[in-house]
């Protein structure tokens, strides 16, 4: 499939192209994605005298992150003089959204520029009694892990904390989810889950996520609570333990492999950190994290990783963790190395999780009509990318 083919969608599927202008003068640094702290800082910074600094950074942010406005002179607790000095000193900026493509099921798919005109996707995805939001905390990946689409790019840089809680920001925009100034809170929510599973290795741009996780789990503005938020990992194990104290959100890892062998090959960052020293590094985050269990995602590929002795080897492997499998039929892209799982295969391999005790839910694909399932997010600009063979290779397939 060429680019063309892959951002033009079919009927019954809608496109609006609605790309925001945004005047916003050359060069100011952006407000949006300061984290308290750092906000208190820069206001202090321009001249707000540190007795009102605290006063001053409850009121920003509210407009900011509570009610979602994006102009100081909208602000209209806060003196005009000082609204003009912060429009003098900042911009409010989120990424551009390029093109939205709405699926058949309802799912939304978001194609967002920002800095240096390279593009991410985010992913909404309604269900009955949530709707999560799926983000991206990289421009491609580093790492390369041979089922993924995402890891067919090179890595071209981490988004900025601003460009990570901006995308649920913008989501909210579409949602027309900011509550009018004075009004209550939207409940139940629209956008009430967020699960850092679009394109990149969170946990290779720590500072980023985290900040951003911060700034979206204050209750003052878009307050998620930190067990709606998912975190998911290849397994970048030396970060893991930071993650659970700096930000302790949930955890999902990409297991994916029941014997280093397999793992090796499809998840290579097992050869710097074995399925052994992983699973000892899980065994920790609830504890640390107070949270009350670990997703496992295993992504069921065709002859590969889903035999029952995988099954078996899998519940045998993770005992004693508190954990949920989450089986994820393989999202083909073109030109992917492997196949889908059977579908008789795939439920006998959640039967036997399911009869050891772990919930093992297979997780439905969403918005397949528009490239928006798992592992298949990409940026149709990148061109720095792999050819089929070269996966292959990598995968150690040929
Ligand atoms: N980099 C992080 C988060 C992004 S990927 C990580 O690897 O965990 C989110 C999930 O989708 C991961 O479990 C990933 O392994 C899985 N995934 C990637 N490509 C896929 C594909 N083509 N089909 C199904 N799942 C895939
Ligand atoms: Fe990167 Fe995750 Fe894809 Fe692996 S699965 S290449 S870590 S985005």
């Amino acid at each position: 499939m060429t680019d063309a083919e892959h951002t033009t969608p079919a009927a019954p599927i809608t496109q609006d192209v609605m790309t925001i202008p945004r005047k916003v003068p050359e060069g100011l640094p952006n407000i949006i994605g300061l984290t308290r702290d750092a906000l208190r800082e820069a206001l202090v910074a321009i001249g707000t005298p540190e007795k009102q600094a605290r006063m001053r950074v409850n009121q920003v942010w509210a407009w900011l992150y509570h009610w979602g406005v994006r102009d100081f002179d909208k602000m209209t607790n806060l003196a005009k003089d000082f609204r003009a000095t912060l429009a003098a000193n900042f911009i409010i900026a989120l990424p551009e959204v390029v093109s939205k493509q709405v699926s058949s099921d309802g799912t939304r798919k978001y194609l967002v520029r920002i800095a240096g005109g390279h593009e991410v996707e985010v992913v909404y995805i309604p269900e009955t009694d949530r709707g999560t939001l799926c983000i991206s905390s990289q421009v491609g990946c580093t790492l390369t892990c041979s089922f993924c689409h995402t890891g067919t790019q090179k890595l071209v840089r981490n988004l900025t904390a601003g460009e990570i809680v901006g995308q649920i920001m913008l989501a909210r925009d579409d949602l027309g989810e900011w509550p009018e100034p004075g009004t209550r809170k939207y409940d139940p929510r629209l956008l009430s889950n967020v699960v850092l599973m679009g394109m990149g290795e969170p946990l290779y741009n720590f500072e980023g996520v985290r900040d951003a996780m911060k700034i979206a789990m204050d209750n003052e503005g878009i307050s998620l609570s930190r067990r709606r938020i998912t975190l998911s990992t290849s397994g970048v194990v030396p970060e893991i333990a930071r993650a659970a104290t700096e930000i302790g959100c949930l955890l999902a890892v990409s297991f994916h492999a029941t014997t280093d062998e397999v793992r090796d090959k499809l998840v290579p960052i097992n050869k710097r950190w074995n399925i052994e020293t992983l699973l000892n590094t899980l065994r920790e985050y609830p504890r640390l994290s107070n949270s009350e269990r670990i997703t496992f995602e295993y992504v069921m590929l065709k002859d590969v990783n889903d035999s029952d002795a995988d099954a078996r080897r899998l519940v045998k492997l993770i005992q004693g963790i508190p954990a949920k499998i989450n089986l994820i039929p393989f999202n083909e892209w073109p030109g992917s190395p492997y196949e889908r799982s059977d579908w008789a295969r795939i439920e006998s391999f959640a039967e036997i999780i399911y009869k050891a005790g772990y919930a093992s839910p297979i997780r439905t694909p969403r918005g397949e009509d528009i490239m928006a399932a798992c592992g298949q997010l990409k940026s149709a600009t990148e061109r720095a990318r792999k050819s089929r063979k070269q996966i292959a290779a990598e995968a150690g397939l040929d």
